[in-house]
């Protein structure tokens, strides 16, 4: 199945992941239209707010690992199609138009060094490539910061999809173990800000390798 839809990819002329328009995988008006992130935010998480605050519904009371975590975009319909295109399709130009999105929205971030989530060994073999680690490139060369591995996967965890959040954070507990030594400063990326317990348990395994201060940046973050 995954090797048929990327023949049919190079067969079938190039459309818009979002709207079907013919000429590129995310057509000039898709592009433009897309949900952008603005402040006032939650200063940990991230969320949108009627005005700034350090704490808000989503993460109060919530012990985070990191100090900030900021997206792009929000994860509307629209940009849940884009995303799935991108990981299941392995569309590579889309990993470039999320990271310019990324770096038109978000400032470079003050670290020494960017860390992305590591795939689930299965499914990245199963799709080939690795979203996050596409994402992490991609924008290390935007912002002139190294890139590096530093996490890995403890055991095979199962599926997020169709968990409830509770069934989340639990799932994800203990699934990432530090590979290699984290500088003070650094930024982990992904690709989607679910619930957060994703980027709080590897930003906890990278405070174990060493990391201080991790701040978490993602294309789209789910909005409440
Ligand atoms: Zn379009
Ligand atoms: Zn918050």
């Amino acid at each position: 199945m995954w090797c048929d839809v990327k023949l049919l990819d190079l067969i079938l002329p190039v459309r818009c992941v979002i709207c079907g328009a013919g000429g590129e995988q995310l057509c000039p008006a898709c592009r433009s239209a897309l949900p952008r992130l603005a402040p006032p935010l939650c200063a940990r998480c991230g969320a949108p707010t009627a005005w700034p605050v350090q704490r808000c519904r989503e993460c109060a009371g919530r012990r985070l690992a990191f100090a900030s975590a900021r997206a792009a975009v929000a994860y509307d319909p629209a940009v849940r199609q884009l995303v799935r295109a991108w990981k299941e399709r392995g569309l590579r130009t889309l990993a470039a138009v999320a990271a310019d999105a990324v770096a038109d929205t978000l400032p470079a971030p003050g670290v020494a060094a960017l860390a992305f989530v590591p795939s689930d060994r299965a499914r990245g073999l199963e799709r080939g490539h690795h979203p996050a680690e596409r994402l992490a490139r991609e924008l290390g060369r935007r912002w002139s910061l190294p890139v590096h591995a530093l996490l890995g996967r403890t055991g095979p965890a199962s599926r997020q999809r169709g968990l409830t959040l509770a069934d989340r954070r639990r799932n994800v507990g203990g699934a990432f173990a530090p590979a290699g030594e984290s500088p003070s400063g650094v930024a982990l990326v992904d690709d989607v800000y679910t619930s957060g317990s994703t980027a709080n348990a590897a930003a906890s395994a990278l405070r174990k390798s060493g990391a201080r201060r991790v701040e978490v940046i993602t294309f789209a973050r789910v909005v409440r």
